[in-house]
């Protein structure tokens, strides 16, 4: 049987335990992941592609069958490319699923031999976005359980505390 391969796409502005919670529980059902940071010029990440590449290397370091890469422009034609079939995505609250059905449609549309798959975020971790941790972290709150400890310090240094 050929190898299941997923690509989970997503701007990892940056990590956190909810990203790694999907990658990890993703490898119980696909033998290999690729995470492929979205390089988004409609959004104003804080981290540059490559600190976001670098932070996932980091991070997912211990975890076999991992790969990190990125990409820009139409995931249907970065999976194409990659020669993958599999889209995987999490989904934590009700807010999440009208903007993946969009965005799962869209892509069905492209390229109707790509499939997205969901997996339910865990209940611990169902309410944690990058977004939220960016904003938690540059008022100086803690972060510590909701983003690995180099993602904590590269906050830090980002906001001019170290
Ligand atoms: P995007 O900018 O594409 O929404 P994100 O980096 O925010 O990318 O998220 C990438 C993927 O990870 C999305 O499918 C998102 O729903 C999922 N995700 C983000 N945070 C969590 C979490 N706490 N639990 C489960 N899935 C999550």
């Amino acid at each position: 049987m050929s190898e299941r391969v997923a690509v989970y796409p997503g701007s990892f502005d940056p990590v956190t335990f909810g990203h790694l919670d999907i990658i990890k529980r993703g490898l119980t059902v696909f033998d290999k992941i690729i995470v492929a940071v979205l390089n988004n010029a409609r959004k104003d990440p804080l981290f540059t592609v490559e600190e976001r590449v670098a932070l996932l290397k980091e991070t997912t370091k211990e975890l076999n069958h991992v790969e990190v890469d990125c990409f820009d422009g139409l995931l249907m034609d970065y999976v194409e490319e990659k020669n993958v079939h599999v889209v995987l995505r999490g989904l934590r609250a009700i807010s999440d699923f009208e903007y993946e059905l969009q965005i799962a449609s869209i892509n069905k549309n492209l390229n109707p031999k790509v499939e997205t798959f969901f997996m339910i975020s865990n209940n611990h971790f169902s309410f944690l976005s990058s977004s939220m941790v960016k904003e938690v972290s540059r008022y100086q709150g803690n972060v510590s359980d909701l983003v690995p400890e180099a993602v904590e310090e590269a906050l830090n240094k980002k906001y001019g505390r170290q």
